[in-house]
């Protein structure tokens, strides 16, 4: 740890840069380097996270240097700013605001205004000769102040500035005069100590620090903590706190505060995107008070308010030529904030925008192309679990619509659920499975749950930079915000649509999140295509991997899927689907159920020109691509019939009784079938099983080399081995059937044979069942399951719990395990090449296509990973960040 923890900021020079958002978090760090870089910010100081550290580990309390620091750069800031904290003439006036090193959107609180008392008002009053104004920044802090440092119930304040707003005959805050405002002041304070017992403080200094408390107090309340734990960002990271001097954006007409996007952060076209407020104060733009103006006639709607560009032309002009530099600095798109007082344009924050994933293609292959970033960064700038949100369905515009409002578009994707209007209701209906859209007025912090467990959000105020809309876009959640054409009344839980209609919670409607708009009931959707930036992109991807990606499909409609989406083969395809289908069912039961050799081939007979038909269907979708066809896998047990009606006509077809029957369906009932008579061991006791099976694959490849001329070199995988013996056997029994066909058909085919490893002692023993296996492919679901002993179908009711309370980073069925599954998987790679030196090594689990877990595969040298195929290009991207990084 350091000697130093505050860290200056001015007037064209900063001890802080860019580089250390670590140790003064993003806010602090990037206020640093814009003053570096000789951008307007007003002077000031942050104190660093480890001083947020040190708070925590020492009950509370400050590094003992700490106050002299802050009192030195402090006077730093009064000697550039010319005025002194605490004056009556001529006081200084600051703002403390939190600042971690990942951007929490409204999660800490900021205090503005800070400094103001009885006496130094006075001083404020003379300097601004703006009485009003005074004791409106005034009322603000003692609002704020009260709240975030002392505890106060902030409705109390807000219900009192109603009353006086009747007591006087007025509907709006403008139009409550100095002396009201200077009342009010007095009546909060009553009210304060009242309520507190305590006296609202009057020295400056006792403000700053009891704001300083407060900012690092807030760090570990309950909507920070929520905040970290959706987005995994530790707690021991801390936040800085960043003490400013205050420019005033509510001292007339000729000032204005607001946030932008140097592009815009739903498209990511190349435009300037913001709004802003003419005479207001910080958050008033976020807060969806007042509606915002747009920043500039691009943007310009029909109907919307007066742009900045027409009303403060100087200012905008500045502010476009701003974002120019800070784009060329920080090479990526910025989100700001700044504010205009008396004519006099300041900055207040820049970072990375958060952006919808179309946007995030978008901006990172034009940036390419303006030459300001390379194909490397590109692929960097876009987070492979962003692409979800591209890879799910859109509405199907053919789809006949009733609209019944619009909103702004303020996070895209098309959502479908019941309406909801609270937050805990949104997370109670979601626990029981239902998909679900919030309805709210507004969003708050207080809201991140029910946002979280939502499929899509629709507020009715707040524009593009709301607080619904910042969080939503994070979350890639689609959202349509400002929708002022709905009236929501929380009692009633319901909300009226312009046209009189009205949604009851529990009605269905959909959201457009691209359009805004909103409809009623559920809109089917359409599949979504790689084309445009986003083809571009995925070329780029594809250059830079290593990792080979294959897909798991079934049929021959999931085969063309994977394969439109980049999958480069079949890495997984499962027959047992196939033998579930309705008309096969009752031969795979009769199969089951005979009683001798001789009924099961009868009954396998019936099977195979279907199962033949399936894998002709796949191999020609696949073109030549490579394609493993795991052997049947699950418990006999799965397949029996359980209904009375289905046993009796059973029965009837194996000229058996109803009771003989249901004798030998209760004699196959299991216990514990996942750990029972499935697998390989099928394949043993019951050899005719896979024979066909086999026999169907080899068919198929066959004809279609014979007769249509394809390349086709099946890979045939034995599930579920656990001995080498087990694998020797049955190996044997393959070659037996495919040297069989393809002697029969009289062509060439190669073929591979190779098996799962799903279980430990196939993982401990992989050396020695290398010696029969061309191919491993790892199961790593079975693999997590038999390596944890837990069962993933029972894990719902603890694994949760697991994961909330730290017991386990992740839940080890989405993100592989890697310091425990992963070691054996690294292990069963290095044994399987000591004896096969080029074994092919993939895995199929669903973690092929969990971004960390195709990273951890890229690592151990895996040649594949094989994940549903909408996942494929999340899987690609992973790949191609693995390699990069
Ligand atoms: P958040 O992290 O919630 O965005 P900020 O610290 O950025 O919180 O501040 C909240 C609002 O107050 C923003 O609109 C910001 O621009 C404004 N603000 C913060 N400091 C100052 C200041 N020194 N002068 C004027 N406005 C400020
Ligand atoms: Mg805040
Ligand atoms: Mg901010």
């Amino acid at each position: 740890m350091s000697s130093k923890y505050v860290y200056f900021f001015g007037n064209g020079k900063a001890e802080g840069a860019a580089t250390m958002k670590n140790l003064l978090g993003g806010k602090g760090a990037n206020l640093a380097e814009m003053t570096s870089i000789g951008l307007p910010v007003p002077p000031g100081f942050t104190i660093s996270t480890e001083v947020c550290t040190y708070y925590y580990a020492h009950g509370d309390s400050y590094p003992q240097s700490l106050k002299s620091e802050v009192a030195a750069h402090l006077a730093e800031v009064e000697k550039l700013m010319e005025r002194t904290f605490g004056d009556p003439k001529n006081p200084l006036l600051v703002s403390v605001r939190s600042g971690a090193r990942a951007s929490m959107p409204g999660m800490m609180d900021t205090i503005l205004n800070l400094g103001l008392n009885d006496t130094t008002v006075q001083g404020i009053i003379a300097q601004s000769g703006d009485e009003r104004f005074a004791y409106d920044a005034y009322r603000r802090f003692v609002q704020m102040y009260s709240d975030v440092v002392m505890g106060m119930d902030k409705h109390i304040l807000e219900h009192q500035l109603e009353m006086k707003k009747e007591q006087k005959g007025v509907h709006l805050d403008t139009d409550l005069t100095a002396a009201d405002w200077k009342e009010l002041v007095a009546e909060f304070k009553k009210s304060i100590s009242e309520h507190l017992g305590q006296q609202f403080p009057e020295d400056p200094h006792e403000q700053l620090w009891g704001a300083i408390g407060a900012v690092f107090g807030s760090w570990m309340n309950q909507r920070a903590i929520t905040y970290r734990r959706l987005n995994n960002i530790p707690a021991d990271w801390g936040t800085a706190v960043n003490v400013q001097s205050m420019v005033f954006g509510n001292m007339g007409d000729d000032c204005a505060t607001g946030v932008a996007f140097t592009r815009d952060p739903s498209t990511g076209e190349n435009y300037f995107y913001g709004e802003y407020l003419v005479n207001a104060q910080g958050e008033d733009v976020v807060a969806g008070i007042r509606t915002p103006q747009p920043l500039n006639n691009h943007q310009k709607k029909p109907g919307d308010l007066p742009s900045m560009e027409d009303v403060l032309p100087e200012c905008y002009g500045q502010l476009a030529a701003i974002r120019t530099v800070l784009e060329k600095h920080y090479q990526d798109m910025q989100d700001i904030e700044f504010t205009i007082e008396k004519g006099k344009l300041f900055m207040l924050q820049t970072r990375n925008g958060k952006r919808t994933a179309p946007a995030a293609i978008k901006v990172a292959v034009d940036m390419e192309k303006e030459g300001l970033i390379d194909k490397r960064t590109a692929v960097l700038r876009v987070a492979p679990s962003q692409l979800d949100q591209l890879l799910h369905p859109s509405l199907d515009p053919k789809a006949p619509k009733k609209v019944i409002a619009k909103g702004l578009p303020a996070s895209p994707g098309a959502a479908s659920g019941v309406v909801v209007f609270t937050a805990d209701e949104a997370e109670a209906e979601a626990k029981m499975g239902k998909r679900l859209i919030l309805v709210r007025i507004e969003t708050s912090p207080e809201d991140i749950h029910g946002m979280h467990a939502a499929q899509g959000i629709l507020t009715a105020r707040g524009g593009m930079t709301s607080h619904a809309a910042v969080v939503a876009r994070g979350m890639g959640k689609c959202c349509v915000a400002g929708c002022g054409d709905i009236k929501v009344d929380y009692k009633a839980e319901q909300f009226t649509a312009r046209n009189g209609q009205v949604i009851k919670k529990g009605d269905v409607i959909t959201l457009d999140g691209s359009t805004g708009e909103v409809m009623l009931g559920e809109v089917p959707t359409v599949s979504p295509k790689m084309t445009g930036d986003f083809g571009t992109l995925m070329g780029w991807v594809d250059s830079f991997r290593r990792l080979k990606v294959r897909a798991n499909a079934d049929t021959p409609h999931d085969s063309r899927v994977a394969r439109e989406f980049g999958a480069e083969g079949i890495g997984l395809c499962r027959t047992e689907h196939m033998f579930f289908d309705a008309e096969r069912i009752a031969a795979v039961r009769e199969m089951i159920l005979s009683e001798d050799l001789e009924g099961r081939q009868t009954a396998l007979a019936k099977i195979l020109p279907m199962q033949k038909g399936d894998f002709i269907g796949i191999f020609r979708e696949m073109k030549g691509l490579p394609v493993t066809i795991r052997l049947l896998d699950p418990p006999l047990h799965e397949f029996l019939p359980q209904e009375e009606k289905d046993i009796e006509s059973l029965a009837k077809s194996l000229h058996v009784s109803t009771q003989q029957l249901r004798h030998k369906v209760e004699f196959l009932h299991e216990f514990n079938p996942m750990l029972g008579h499935r697998g390989c061991r099928l394949g043993l006791t019951y050899p005719e099983i896979y024979d066909m099976q086999v026999q169907a694959i080899m068919e198929a490849a066959c004809e279609l080399v014979k007769n249509e001329g394809y390349s086709i070199i099946p890979e045939i995988m034995i599930p579920l081995i656990a001995t080498v013996s087990e694998l020797k056997t049955l190996r044997a029994n393959s070659i037996r059937v495919c040297e069989e066909v393809i002697a029969r058909y009289g062509v060439k085919v190669d073929y591979l044979i190779g098996t799962m490893i799903e279980l430990p002692r196939a993982a401990l023993t992989a050396d020695e069942i290398a010696t029969e296996a061309d191919f491993f492919s790892f199961g790593t679901n079975d693999l997590t399951q038999t390596t944890f002993g837990l069962s993933r179908d029972d894990a719902g009711k603890f694994l949760p719990f697991y994961v909330e309370n730290g017991l386990l980073p992740e839940d080890p069925f989405i993100s592989l395990d890697q310091n425990g599954v992963g070691k054996l998987v690294r292990m069963a790679c290095e044994l399987g090449r000591s004896t096969r030196a080029g074994i092919k090594l993939g895995i199929c689990g669903e973690h092929g296509g969990d971004p960390a877990s195709v990273i951890f595969c890229h690592n151990v040298g895996l040649d594949y990973v094989s994940c549903s195929p909408f996942r494929v290009p999340i899987a690609r991207l992973a790949a191609a960040h693995a390699a990069l990084c």
